[in-house]
This record gives C-alpha cells, structure tokens and sequence, in this order.
C-alpha cells in the first residue's frame, strides 16, 4: 500500500489523473476509489481527448440510459419493428456470452464501438455481471432492463438467426441502399462468425448500421484491433489513444471495477500474502490440452522460462551462505490445477536460492474446472485476475483472455509462454510481449474496398500479428 502524503495527490490519484468520474457513492463500491492504493502510479495518462469524450459519454448515457423519455421511446420503436430515422438515442446492447475473461474484453470493445459511433452501452446481465461488478457510468445504470422486450431471445441468436446482420446482408434483405430498416439487428461477432458478418468492419456496412437504432451484439472476441483498421474511425482512435497500446488498459481501468465482496477477495489477499514482498511475481497457468495436469513439460517451460528471463531467483543443491540484503519475493500461481503450485513452493521450500533471495510462492485457488455459471468461482477468476495485474512483473499463458486482462489492467507486458507442440516445452519457452494490448483471435482477412482477402497484419504499423496466435492481431 502506497503512502500518500499530499492530500492533492491523493485526490488526484484517486480518480486516476481524471479517467473516473466523480461523485459516486464511495461505500457502494469500494475499489473505484482504492485501487490506486495497490497500483504503482499509471504511467500511461489518458488524452484530454480521452477524457472528455468519456465525460460526454457519460452525459448521453445520463440522458438516454435505461428508463429515460427518449429510452421509453426508442424501446416503442424497437417494439414497432422499424426504424423511424429518429436518432435520438441509439444503443449497443452486449450480450453476456462465454468465459470471463472473454467478456471483460468484448465489453470493452462494445464500449469503445460505442464512443465511436454515439451510441449509448447496455449491458445484459446474465448471471453475474451485477455480482461482479460496479456500476461505471455515473448515475443510470449500465444493466439493460429486466423488461427489455427482447431478452429472452438473446440465448437463441446465432449467425442464422433471421434478425442477424450478416445473414440479412448474405440473403440481401438488406444493402446499402435500403431505405427501410429494421428497428434493431443482432450482429453476430462470434468466432464462428461468417463473411458476411465480417462486413461489420467495413465503412460501408458501418454506414448501415448507423440507422439501425438498437445493435444487438454477441461476440467471445476483443475485437478492438480491427476498429483501427476502419478508414472512418482512424482518425478518432488515434486522438484518443495517442499511446496506441493503452486501449484495454485505459477503457478497463474505467469500466472494470470489481463489486465490493470481490474487493474484499483481492484486497485481503493482497494484505496477507502479497503487501511485504519487495518484488511480485504473476505466473497465470491456463493449460488447453486435454488431461487432467500438472504436466512436467509444463513445470519445465515455467522454470525455463523464469530462469532465461531472470524473473525468479535459480535454487541450489548444496549450501549457500546468506546474503547481506535478500530480497523478498512473492510468486503469486494461478491455474485450475495446484500442481504446479506445489511443484514450485516445495522447491523454493526444499532448497536455497543462490542469491539468498526468499521466494514465497502463492495460489489462491484451484477450481480443477471451469464453472461458469457459479457466483463464488466467478469471483475468485475476477479476483485472480486482478490480484495478477497487481503484480510487478507478469507471465501468462498463450491464447488465454484471463492473462490478457491481468496485463492489460497492470499496464503490463508480459513474458508469453509459448503454445507446447505435441507435449514439450517449446524453445524459447516464453517471449515478451510487444504490447500490453490483448490479442483479437479471429479476425476478418478481407480489403473492403478490393473486396478480396488481405493479410490484415500487414496493412498499418500498429495492428500486427499476435505473438501467441499467428493468425491473431493485436495493436503495439
Ligand atoms: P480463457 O479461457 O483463458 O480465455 O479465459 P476465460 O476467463 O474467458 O475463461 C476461463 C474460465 O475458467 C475463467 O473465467 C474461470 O472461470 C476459469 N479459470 C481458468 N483459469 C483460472 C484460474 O487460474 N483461476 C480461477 N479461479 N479460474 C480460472
């Protein structure tokens, strides 16, 4: 925990150099106002752009959000079936779908499709968002409705769905030319989304979209990389984020602030085992193999991997003399399994450092499975994630969204263990990321204006391929 002595700091930290909005009720949630005890100070500052266009944001949801005259009205329209060209308010409305990790990150991107086109964000929420999380928009709620007419079709929709997007481009119920269209369509951003679907990411289509006064959209993607890759959204993205990698990291530290009893995870677990350490250690294992676990060639990558990058301390067999300052260091384990956990607290346990450094190593769970529809394992994987982006340095594993929120919300870049091939530990086992931005693992390949298939990593300096999934693109 950080001493602060200036009052004007603290205040202004507390708001984080202004991202947060003022005037909430503080007991209602704890972590927005003390995050930054645990965090060292950001370095990466939002734009003056950034902020006030979040101020504006919160204006427009202040007056459209959930139970305003022009919400009552544009849910009339939604009812009627068509548009009425009334631009009022328009919505996004996000469907909760998929692991949690996935959802903190397609939230984020529906929040940033949001500020891009004016639109006001609503947010279903499923089983536990509410349990999860803070309300962010200062006072209307970001939760659609509980009589929102059309929640119960949500499970349904799918990319043949008559209302979806694409498969309305697909059978040409709708083009660019149509007058007349409907009051709401569901866009299906799934990864097994269709060519038609991927037409989102074209100018052309976004100028239908922009009619269509209610989006409804279901994605298990960050799909932020590819907005920057939209011609009439350029110019604003890079006024917002100067810095381009900071996207998640900003927008997350804005939206994502964790309800009070998952505070109440982190915070104490924090105090117990993480607050003296003179140096953390996040290592967050996420295995998709099949088998049960712990794997030695896994074992060996980790080890391989923190000894080659010097992240941990190597141990020795025969008897070491104490050094004069030896540091403290606190290896804080994620994984649905305890193996590994074990594996490296018994060895820091068993034999001395060379340095005679003290390595404590920590889990704080290990659920064995994924259980997505129970309220306490879904806080432990939202306080897991959060206690990993309060460490000092960070290693995750390939292809896992977990991992991506953990280094975004640190404003981390972390060394990536390298996807095993066929049950070894790749060589090298990990690599640094290029930027602590998450990795967009399906993509659209397709030139809107050639309308033929690109290599979208090859088109700007910023959008590239990811470091852990080849065809993946993330921003740097
Ligand atoms: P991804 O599958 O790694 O991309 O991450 P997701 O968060 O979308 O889905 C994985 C889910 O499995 C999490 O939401 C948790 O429910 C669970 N899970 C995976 N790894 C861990 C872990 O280290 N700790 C805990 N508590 N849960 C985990």
């Amino acid at each position: 925990v950080n001493d602060y002595s200036k009052p004007a700091d603290l205040h202004k930290d507390k708001l984080l150099g202004g991202l947060l909005a003022a005037g909430f009720d503080e007991d209602s949630c704890l972590s927005r106002y003390q995050s930054f005890l645990y965090r060292k100070t950001a370095p990466h500052k939002p734009s003056t752009h950034l902020l006030s266009k979040l101020r504006n944001y919160e204006d427009l949801h202040r007056r459209c959000g959930p139970h305003t005259q022009s919400y009552n009205k544009m849910v009339e329209q939604l009812k009627s079936g068509h548009s009425t060209g009334s631009t009022d308010c328009q919505y996004v409305v996000w469907i909760s779908f998929s692991g949690l990790g996935n959802r903190i990150l397609t939230l984020a991107s529906a929040f940033l499709y949001a500020l891009l086109t004016n639109r006001v964000l609503l947010v279903d929420r499923g089983k536990d968002m509410e349990d999860l999380f803070c309300e962010p928009f200062p006072e209307k709620s970001w939760f659609l409705p509980l009589d929102f007419p059309i929640t119960d079709q949500f499970n349904g929709f799918n990319r043949e769905s008559p209302q979806c997007h694409g498969n309305m481009l697909k059978k040409n119920i709708i083009n660019t030319s149509t007058e007349s269209l409907p009051s709401y369509l569901y866009l299906h951003l799934v990864h097994d989304y269709q060519d038609h679907d991927k037409l989102f990411f074209c100018d052309g289509d976004q100028g239908i979209l922009g009619k269509v006064p209610w989006l409804i959209m279901k994605t298990d993607n960050y799909f932020v990389p590819s907005l920057f890759l939209i011609p009439s959204f350029e110019y604003e993205l890079s006024k917002l984020f100067p810095e381009k990698e900071t996207v998640f990291h900003l927008l997350g530290r804005y939206l994502f602030h964790p309800s009070n009893h998952v505070w109440g995870l982190i915070t104490r677990y924090y105090q117990a085992y993480l607050a003296k350490a003179d140096e953390r250690i996040g290592i967050q294992i996420r295995i998709f193999d099949t088998g049960t676990g712990p794997f030695q060639y896994v074992i060996d990558q980790i080890l391989a991997c923190t000894r080659k990058e010097k992240l941990l301390p190597e141990v020795d067999t025969s008897v070491v003399t104490p050094a004069d300052n030896p540091k403290l260091k606190a290896v804080l384990m994620t994984s649905l399994n305890s193996g590994y956990y074990e594996n490296f607290r018994n060895m820091y346990w068993e034999h001395p450092t060379v340095n005679g450094d003290v390595v404590g190593v920590y889990q704080p769970s290990n659920e064995e499975f994924q259980q997505t529809e129970k309220k306490l394992h879904n806080r432990k994987a939202w306080a897991e994630m959060y206690l990993l982006s309060l460490t000092d340095m960070l290693v995750t594993s390939s292809w896992s969204t977990f991992g991506y929120v953990a280094q975004g919300l640190g404003g981390l870049k972390p060394w990536i263990l390298m996807k095993p091939e066929n049950q070894t530990a790749p060589d090298p086992p990990c690599r640094r990321a290029m930027s602590m931005e998450p990795c967009f693992h399906a993509p659209p390949f397709y030139d809107c204006k050639a309308k033929k298939g690109i290599d979208t990593g090859a088109l700007v300096p910023h959008v590239r391929h990811c470091e852990d999934m080849s065809w993946g693109l993330k921003v740097v």
